[in-house]
């Protein structure tokens, strides 16, 4: 059987069976050393797929930093130290150390270090960071409750909206869709929510792969429904300037735009904290699946394997 007929979590789900494992499926595996709960992590960029080498080469380093940072504050932790293991072909090394400059970067502003790493030759460029961090209190995908409130950072759907920009490949580009395109190659983990998911939160996972899909992630994980509301989901000016212009619908690009690394977590609706940019847009209730205004979501964000 090929991968492709199960899918990326199919896939996963026949893993977990041979290692036995009850752990794996959330954002980061914690552990406990003495007293203290690390969190492991790992997430790659591989060329072609996830860049294109006429990117800015510093934007690649500081998000393949950022994706990991973002998996670590879903679940309530900070970053500590990361690993970086490459494919490398013969290629430019001003490329790569431009890549690194921008993983130095983006450390500074995480507060992390990269400690080590392993190279190793390959056809194209492959960027595989593996993370440590530390958190007070881990927080998964599982613990979602009747009655609480389910929430999310930013704003959803501009990552998706900027990388059709990027590809369009345009002579001059309007400051609206600079700035779309600048949230897809720059995503900035929501370092900024980390104490309040590690305080508040019952479940809680980044939205890597478009909010239908990781939405039902959640649920199924926490064996409840969600209900959300369309007219809840944030959509930033810029993308829906965007839509406007191209006439394209906002709410498709929130609900199956990935990468746009803002977080999707549950807790009581008295905890919504007016400081965060964060917004209720749906709550957990007995039952499963994930319904849009009483219809029910099918899930069309990103799978490694059964791509558009
Ligand atoms: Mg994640």
């Amino acid at each position: 059987m090929k991968v492709s007929e199960l899918g990326e979590f199919g896939f996963i789900e026949r893993i977990k069976k041979i290692l036995e494992s009850k752990v794996i499926g959330d954002d980061t595996a914690p552990i406990r050393v003495g007293d203290r709960t690390l969190l492991l992590t790992c997430d790659v960029l591989l060329q072609d797929k996830h860049f294109k080498l006429t990117y800015p080469p510093t934007a690649v380093g500081w998000k393949v930093i950022s994706v990991n940072v973002s998996d670590l504050t879903a679940s309530g932790g900070t970053p500590l130290y990361a690993l970086v293991s490459l494919v490398l072909p013969d290629m430019e090394v001003e490329f790569m150390e431009e890549v690194y400059l921008g993983m130095k970067k983006a450390c500074e502003f995480y507060r992390c270090e990269v400690v080590g790493g392993n190279v190793s030759k390959g056809e194209r460029l492959c960027i595989d960071v593996f993370m440590l961090g530390e958190t007070g209190r881990f927080v998964g995908r599982r613990g979602a409750k009747r009655g609480d409130g389910v929430f999310v950072s930013g704003t959803l759907g501009d990552s998706r909206a900027g990388l059709e920009l990027l590809l369009m490949e345009k002579k001059n580009y309007e400051d609206f869709e600079l700035r779309l395109i600048e949230k897809h190659l720059r995503p900035t983990a929501r370092v900024d929510f980390s104490k309040h998911i590690s305080k508040y939160a019952n479940a809680s996972m980044d939205i890597s792969d478009g909010l239908s899909s990781d939405a039902q992630k959640l649920a199924k994980a926490s064996g409840v429904k969600l209900s959300l509301f369309s007219e809840r989901i944030p959509l930033s000016q810029e993308l829906l300037t965007f839509c406007k212009k191209y006439r394209k619908d906002p709410l498709y690009y929130a609900l199956s735009g990935g990468e746009d690394y803002e977080l999707l977590f549950t807790h009581t609706p008295e905890k919504l904290n007016p400081f965060l940019s964060m917004v209720q847009i749906g709550v957990v209730e007995e039952g499963e699946g994930v319904y849009l205004d009483g219809s029910y979501l099918e899930p069309t964000g990103f799978d490694h394997f059964k791509v558009l």
